[in-house]
């Protein structure tokens, strides 16, 4: 096709790729989902609706693109981690970030109604950011770090909640009360104030949301001398998990997901 005089103008696109060799982590965060969570009618401190809402959009994500090797989720963030050789848009951030995100967001919206009975008021944004780690230790840090965050907030939020809704404080009340607490405070108080064990609370709550790929059995149905049959195949799926990843056991477990 002739080009037009106009054709010049895509020279100063800028296509920045991905350095080789490295995980790249793709992060999307809701836009402003402390609001958008009480405007949503969620459950404090933890909707299970929510969770399992942004669990299945991960999931449709990773139906999509397949050099995702894990995905880590909690509150209205997730993390999809790439395999280090993926070739995925050429490695160009821009198209990486920018399909993850809008499938994730497109996701939320179109599953929406499978998980709440109210309607979406407005609709929701997700932020998109890339970050490329070199190493093994870097990238299993990283996971590990979202972690420790899902478990600080955890904590925290269920002891404010707790105050709020069972010991009937004020949110400032509950905040000055949780103030300059440590974590020993906080479990004291979630036993003490409400015979709360904070290890009971449940593991999705606790350790967040690990979406990995396995084999399972399928039964097909196949054509086998003009007959139809069953055979079993086995085909990936993904399956989340509520497991601790920052100890060793997880990756003993898999060791073939950070290769
Ligand atoms: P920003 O735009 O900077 O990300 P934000 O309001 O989204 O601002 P975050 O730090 O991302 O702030 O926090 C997410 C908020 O959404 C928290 O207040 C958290 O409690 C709430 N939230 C997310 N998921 C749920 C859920 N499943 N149940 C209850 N609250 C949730
Ligand atoms: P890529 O993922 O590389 O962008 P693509 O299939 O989206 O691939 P584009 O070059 O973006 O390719 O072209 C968009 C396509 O969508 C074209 O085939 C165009 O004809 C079709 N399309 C977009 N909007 C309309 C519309 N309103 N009516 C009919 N066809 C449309
Ligand atoms: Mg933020
Ligand atoms: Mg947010
Ligand atoms: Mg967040
Ligand atoms: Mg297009």
């Amino acid at each position: 096709m002739a080009k037009s005089k106009y054709e010049y103008v895509k020279k100063f696109e800028q296509n920045e790729t991905c350095l080789l060799n490295c995980w790249i982590v793709v992060r999307i965060d809701g836009r402003g989902f402390h609001k958008f969570t009480q405007d949503h009618l969620y459950e404090k401190p933890n909707d299970i609706r929510g969770l399992s809402l942004m669990n299945f959009c991960a999931k449709e994500v990773m139906k999509q693109f397949h050099d995702i090797v894990i995905s880590y989720g909690q509150s209205d963030e997730y993390s999809f981690v790439f395999s280090k050789n993926t070739s995925q848009f050429k490695r160009r951030s821009c198209k990486l970030m920018s399909n993850i995100v809008s499938l994730f967001s497109s996701s939320f919206v179109f599953y929406w109604k499978t998980f709440f009975l109210n309607d979406l008021i407005y609709p929701p944004q997700f932020d998109g950011r890339i970050i490329l780690y070199p190493s093994l230790q870097n990238i299993r840090d990283y996971l590990s770090w979202r972690q420790a965050d899902c478990h600080i907030n955890n904590l925290y939020n269920t002891c404010f909640w707790s105050l709020v809704n069972k010991g009937g404080l004020s949110t400032l009340d509950a905040e000055l009360k949780l103030k300059g607490t440590l974590a020993k405070d906080k479990n004291e108080l979630l036993f003490s104030e409400f015979d709360v064990n904070y290890n009971d609370i449940s593991p999705i709550f606790r350790k967040g949301n690990i979406v990995i790929r396995q084999k399972v059995a399928e039964e097909i149905m196949k054509e086998k001398n003009g007959e139809s049959v069953k055979v079993k195949k086995e085909k990936s799926d993904t399956v989340i998990l509520h497991d601790d990843i920052i100890g060793e056991n997880f990756w003993k477990k898999f060791p073939e997901i950070l290769t």
